[in-house]
């Protein structure tokens, strides 16, 4: 080693200098002193590498003083105490958008999470006998209310009840998929390959384009466990196709004996064709054809917590509430406060409508989306921002979350196009915000889909852009 990083190795401060001009900077108040410590060794350690790695021509590199060296682990300290999960404001028209958490909470399953939450709760336990209960008895009766089934469980979310109930009810035996449903959902999620975690064996049938209920007459023998259909939740095969109803798909399974199942996806308590979007089966619907075991999430179309909803026979729904897998994958009270909430509100449809925010953006109405537009443009021109030149376009939100694939839903949207800098690179200080606002980018202009963003979070917009334009 030359002597230059020599020098440059011992100049480093020490770890109890680092500490005592910590100390006397009243560290402790945000941090203990073994997390000081490890603190000051990673970044004293990191100063040493960078010695080390310099190539032996570039050794100007200037050791940083004691003091510097404290500011930068003070700041490290503080960033600990910042949350790194933050509201942000969805700009960009994708309704169910599942990197920004996909449905809003409702005020009501917000407040009951405060309640039962903060404190003692009969969650498992029966007030009436003064004994054990169940958990899943609280929501039971309401989801069994509003969609016609015999019985209910609420688990994880949709993931875990697929894999839940092939395990319970198809472990060791064969399960038959139509070709045209062995989708990928997106993350993990494959049908195939959550089939083989389950221990089930997958048996497809039919094609791609076509499957008739004769491919499954002919696939049902011996060893079949479950007939099972799937929700091509995110994209739609269009042109010489024809697939199975569930209806004579559940009568199938009854002639044979052998339960039908169908992973819904979404699951829509809502008849949406009442609001102008394409008709989505409801989930009375689904029950109504006979189908045996149906699951969907808490968190897409319904506008709930993250949750996987089971719904189907009594008889069925008991074993798979008694398979060890159950427990694994089970509910927390607080999602469970959270869907009750949300659950009653479905109680009043046109209320329901107005009350969840997923459904409200749904089906709110291309005017009511352009005045909001209108009055956000209003607001930022009186601000008088610098640099920026704003305008008002047409365009096309999404549901998002697998739901409503090819569904274009009519938006206004603000465009913004900076003078100063590129687009992208204002989206990026938008994104980097306290409260980040998340645009898309189209042709040179920063867009803001009104859709998505209610009044409320107007004044985040409006200091967001200030703040991003005058750094
Ligand atoms: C979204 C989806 C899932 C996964 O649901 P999560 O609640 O995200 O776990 C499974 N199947 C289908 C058809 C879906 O659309």
């Amino acid at each position: 080693m030359d002597e230059r990083r020599k020098a440059l190795l011992s100049g480093l401060p020490k770890i109890d200098e680092l500490m005592a001009l910590l100390e006397k900077r009243g560290i402790y108040e945000k941090a203990p002193r073994e997390i000081v410590r490890a603190t000051c060794r990673q970044v004293v350690g990191e100063l040493r590498d960078a010695i080390r790695g310099t190539g032996s021509g570039k050794t100007s590199m200037r050791l940083p003083v004691a003091e510097q060296v404290a500011d930068q682990i003070t700041e490290i300290i503080a960033g600990l105490h910042r949350y790194r999960l933050r509201r942000v404001v969805n700009a960009t028209g994708t309704i169910l958008h599942t990197n920004l958490g996909r449905a809003p909470l409702c005020r009501e399953a917000l407040e009951r999470i405060q309640e039962v939450g903060g404190g003692y709760s009969n969650l498992e336990f029966d007030l009436a006998r003064g004994q054990r209960g169940l958990r899943y008895d609280h929501i039971r009766d309401i989801l069994c209310v509003l969609s016609g089934a015999e019985d209910a469980l609420v688990v994880n979310n949709n993931a875990a009840a697929v894999l839940l109930i092939l395990n319970a009810l198809a472990e060791g035996k064969e399960v038959i998929v139509s070709r045209g449903e062995l989708i990928e959902i997106g993350g993990e999620f494959r049908i195939p390959e959550v089939m083989a975690k389950s221990g089930a064996h997958l048996k497809e049938v039919g094609t791609t384009n076509r499957t008739r209920i004769n491919d499954y007459e002919n696939a049902i023998g011996e060893n079949t466990g479950l007939i099972l259909k799937v929700h091509t939740s995110n994209f739609k095969i269009m042109g010489f196709t024809e697939d199975t109803g569930l209806a004579s798909l559940a009568a199938l399974g009854k002639r044979h004996g052998v339960p039908v199942m169908e992973d819904l996806g979404s699951g829509c308590f809502l008849e949406l064709d009442h609001y102008s979007l394409p008709r989505e089966p409801t989930v009375s619907d689904v029950m109504e054809t006979g189908v045996d075991v149906v699951s969907f999430s808490g968190d897409k179309l319904l506008g709930g917590p993250q949750a996987g909803i089971i719904l189907g026979k009594r008889e069925l729904l008991q074993r798979i509430k008694k398979n060890p897998l159950n427990r694994a994958v089970r509910i927390d009270k607080l999602t469970l406060a959270a869907l009750e909430a949300t659950m009653i509100q479905y109680l009043r449809p046109e209320k329901a409508a107005c009350r969840l925010r997923v459904l409200k953006t749904l089906t709110e109405p291309l005017t009511e989306v352009t005045k909001r537009a209108k009055r956000l443009l209003a607001m930022l021109r009186r601000s008088r921002l610098k640099g920026l030149v704003l305008s008002l376009k047409k365009g096309f939100s999404m549901a998002g979350g697998g739901s409503l694939p090819i569904c274009e839903i009519p938006t206004a949207l603000l465009a913004i196009q900076p003078e100063c800098m590129s687009a992208g690179a204002l989206e990026e200080r938008l994104r980097r915000l306290d409260v980040p606002i998340i645009a898309r980018v189209a042709e040179e202009q920063v867009l803001f889909d009104l859709r998505t963003v209610e009044e409320e979070e107007f004044t985040f917009i409006r200091d967001g852009l200030k703040r991003a334009v005058s750094t």
